[in-house]
């Protein structure tokens, strides 16, 4: 979204196209699963509280329903496009595949930036966002979540409105619902510790200790407030993270060389992951330029903000003692850096395996409101790290037997489950 010439969509279409050259897929294979399935566009018109009408635009996107309902979060950003969106639901059907749940691959966006809009207004855009897609989601249907800047409250207005068209109670329609609401606990904290259960397993396959590594992270919303959070627990040490700043618009790393104190900082961070510059600094953390999270001599980097992160043009400032990469974030890797990194030997966890475990939980929170029975945290959490685990192996088992990066593995993996599906029904 920062480059105007990169297009996400393009790039996971890349990634497709090498893959399905790799698995020799039919022609009428591919060209289903290159595109989505079914594209909507919408006005959302909201009264806003100075009386005004603003009228915002939105997409949901379904790439593919072959392995059950089509599932996937809904962002709120102002430079939110239709090309995302359709890379975002691409991934969304790889990534529930890698994990094998039962689902397909949907997104949703809405141009807009929620820190200039009141409670009051957040609440219309969301249920007007609904009623103009009522008829094409549902539990059985497309099943929207959270992801960058929406939040439980958000998916409960939706679901409220949900309901109210419909008539009657639809808990499945929507997850990353409040707990006690039909959220699931441990939902919030289920990408960012998905990230880590995948970096876990891979830091011993190599042998490596994590109370003897450092990383650097960027972003410091949920997924990378969580991922710190159980690094910390494993031993790991921080020493660098990234925010965005409302205020400058763009963004600035901040650093201590002793290890960041997840509490510390989290007391001077708001709602969306925007760390209080000044006050960061009086607690002792250097302030450095946005990118230089990148630059960091730590073992492992976990860039956990937005897509089109690292790119060809900064490939190369990473530092050598960089041997690890867990993609908290969707995209977040170009083709053309990826290529460097493979060269370079760094174990990079791809995204849709590293972050599915917001997804996988989301799946239990739908099993839990099927059931109208709801498990303990723990529980919740013992299912998700099984589930990450067992993917996170079985892709690396293939990536070792067959001599392949990690991400073709993966890819190789989701896309044959999706095709042999859409084969199994008589699509293709
Ligand atoms: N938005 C999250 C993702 O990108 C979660 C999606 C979901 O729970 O459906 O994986």
């Amino acid at each position: 979204m920062a480059d105007k010439a990169f297009n996400p969509f393009k790039m996971a279409q890349e990634q497709f196209d090498k893959v399905a050259d790799i698995l020799e897929l039919d022609e009428a294979t591919r060209e289903l699963l290159r595109n989505p399935l079914r594209e909507y566009h919408v006005s959302i018109p909201v009264k806003m509280d100075d009386g005004t009408v603003k009228v915002f635009r939105g997409f949901r996107v379904q790439h593919n329903d072959s392995r059950g309902p089509a599932k996937g979060g809904i962002r709120f950003h102002p430079h939110e496009t239709i090309d995302t969106v359709k890379a975002l639901s691409t991934w969304m059907t790889w990534k529930c595949a890698v994990v094998d749940i039962p689902l397909g691959g949907s997104k949703g966006g809405v141009i807009c930036d929620p820190h200039n809009l009141s409670q009051r207004e957040q609440e219309q855009l969301c249920r007007g966002f609904v009623r103009q897609l009522a008829h094409d989601v549902g539990p059985l249907r497309d099943v929207p979540a959270p992801d960058v800047m929406t939040n439980a409250q958000h998916m409960l207005w939706m679901l409220d409105e949900y309901e109210t068209i419909m008539g009657a109670k639809f808990p499945g329609m929507i997850t990353g619902k409040p707990v006690g609401m039909g959220g699931s606990l441990g939902r919030t904290e289920a990408t960012g510790y998905g990230v880590i259960y995948t970096l876990r397993e891979a830091l011993k396959n190599h042998g490596v200790d994590p109370k003897n590594t450092t990383a650097s992270v960027q972003g410091f919303g949920k997924v990378a407030q969580y991922a710190i959070r159980l690094y910390n627990q494993m031993g790991g040490k921080v020493i660098a993270v990234s925010s965005w700043d409302q205020g400058e618009q763009k963004s600035f790393s901040y650093k201590k060389a002793t290890g960041v104190d997840i509490d510390e900082l989290l007391s001077v961070t708001d709602r969306y992951g925007g760390i209080n510059r000044p006050k960061a600094m009086q607690m002792g953390y250097e302030v450095l330029p946005g990118e230089d999270w990148l630059i960091q001599d730590v073992d492992i980097l976990i860039p956990a903000a937005l897509e089109n992160q690292i790119t060809g043009a900064n490939v190369q400032s990473i530092s050598k003692k960089v041997r690890f990469i867990a993609e908290g974030a969707n995209g977040p890797t170009t083709p053309e850096a990826d290529k460097v990194l493979r060269e370079r030997g760094v174990f990079v966890i791809p995204d849709f395996l590293a972050n599915a475990g917001g997804v996988t939980c989301s799946y239990f929170e739908q099993v839990q409101c099927n059931m109208n029975y709801f498990w303990e945290k723990d529980e919740v959490l013992a299912k998700l790290d099984l589930k990450m685990t067992s993917a996170f192996h079985a892709v690396s088992d293939l990536a070792k037997k067959k001599n392949l990066y990690m991400r073709d593995a993966a890819y190789i993996i989701a896309i044959n489950r999706v095709a042999q599906a859409c084969k199994d029904r008589g699509w293709v």
